[in-house]
């Protein structure tokens, strides 16, 4: 057996980021920028007013109050979005909206509170102070100035600053695109009655959707019989459509475990035997240079995989340079109940739905069933509680979790 991380290692080392390309905004959430983005123009792009008012000199409103009003007179309204003809003179004023363009001469905004409307004039009822509820050009991004770092993941916070600056596309790493292949002749989808030992293909829907959640795009390449042909044309012409491509079931050591036999002869492939629980067995390696992942068969054992070895490595291809913080180990949590960490020199990942107790505390349960094949509990679970070989968790000891949703 090989540590998860030197397994992790060898995943990192053959997946190298996808081209490059020119995305439109739109359809850039969750990319990662391939170079820096800087801001074509400033935000604002002019001085305009935080709030409803009167643009006025401060000068001629110092001494304002309810009780000693200062009247001036109003020459006309600005709205957002429009500019007009205003300059502000001594004992004028000039009605803004939140957003509008400051006009020349004033240097203060009377808020719309503190204000009394009475015909063509304004009672204003208390000081102005310069500058403030003004927002200078630029004071929230500079022409010209870096926004974004090569390697930014893109969020609704990035897309909304580069529609700010008027930028309609940047380049980012194309998302892969990852098939999908269960393979068993045990395997039948939904709508087809199941004769004796066949079971319905779940690995496929699980590994397509984890895939889509992370921002992948995806192709089924659907279900390989456990025959060399079969496998072996689904598996070319998958890695000719695809940047990578995951596969359950025929990694382990069974009779019919052609997956191995034709990714040995079609691939460079590594077999390992990785110190994980579930999830032990797992092969990597390329198809010219698609990166192939052979996931175990086992629900729950190719989810563990794809979370721990697969997604590492798909994201890497994303151009994701960040360390994923989403599987990092995160201390803090308290065990619910009790359980077993294996003998075997595995660690082991259990299922567990991790929720904060009345105390406040972080606590995990598990979810059910641990089997390798109860999938029901994976899906119930929204955390992996990471247990070292050997070590025995009780009742209100700390344990480590992978949050996984
Ligand atoms: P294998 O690695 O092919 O020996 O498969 C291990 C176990 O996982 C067996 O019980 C298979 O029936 C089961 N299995 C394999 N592929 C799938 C799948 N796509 N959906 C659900 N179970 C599967
Ligand atoms: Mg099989």
């Amino acid at each position: 057996m090989i540590p998860l991380e030197q397994a992790q290692a060898e995943v990192l080392e053959s997946c190298r980021p996808a081209a490059a390309v020119e995305v439109a905004t739109s359809e850039a959430l969750g990319l990662v920028l391939a170079a820096e983005v800087r801001a074509p123009e400033p935000v604002p792009s002019f001085r305009n007013t935080a709030m409803d008012g009167y643009a006025v000199h401060s000068d001629d409103v110092a001494g304002a109050s309810p009780q000693a009003p200062v009247r001036l007179r109003v020459v006309g309204t600005r709205p957002a979005g429009t500019a007009g003809m205003f300059s502000v003179g001594r004992g004028e004023a000039l009605r803004i909206m939140t957003g509008a363009l400051f006009p020349d001469g004033a240097d203060a905004v009377a808020i719309v509170e503190e204000t009394r409307t009475d015909g063509d004039h304004v009672e204003i009822l208390a000081p102005a102070l310069p500058g403030v509820h003004i927002r200078p050009a630029g004071d929230d991004i500079a022409q010209g100035q870096l926004l974004f770092e090569g390697g930014t993941v893109l969020g609704p916070g990035h897309l909304g600053v580069l529609s700010s600056v008027g930028a309609s596309a940047v380049r980012a790493f194309r998302a892969p695109v990852v098939g999908v292949l269960s393979t068993g002749d045990e395997l039948v989808e939904a709508g087809v009655d199941l004769q004796a030992g066949q079971i319905r293909d779940s690995n496929r829907r699980t590994l397509l959707s984890l895939a889509q959640r992370d921002g992948f795009g995806v192709v089924d390449l659907g279900i390989a019989r456990d025959d060399e042909v079969v496998i072996e044309r689904a598996l070319v012409s998958g890695a000719t459509v695809c940047d990578a491509i995951l596969t359950s079931g025929g990694v382990s050591m069974g009779d019919f475990d052609y997956v191995k036999t034709v990714l040995d002869r079609i691939g460079k492939m590594s077999w390992m035997q990785v110190a994980i629980r579930p999830a032990k067995p797992f092969a990597f390696g390329t198809i010219g240079d698609t990166p192939v992942f052979g996931l175990p068969g086992n629900p729950v054992s190719s989810m563990v995989s794809y979370e721990l070895l697969a997604r590492p490595g798909l994201r890497r291809i994303a151009g994701h340079v960040d360390s994923d913080l989403r599987r990092r180990a995160i201390r803090g949590f308290v065990a619910g109940q009790g359980w077993r960490g294996a003998r075997d020199g595995r660690t082991t990942y259990v299922r567990v739905v991790a929720e904060f107790a009345a105390d406040g505390k972080l606590k995990v349960s598990s979810s059910g069933g641990q089997g390798s094949h109860q999938l029901y509990a994976m899906a119930r679970a929204n955390a992996l509680a990471v247990t070292p070989p050997g070590l025995d968790i009780a009742d209100g000891d700390p344990v480590d979790v992978l949050v996984l949703a």
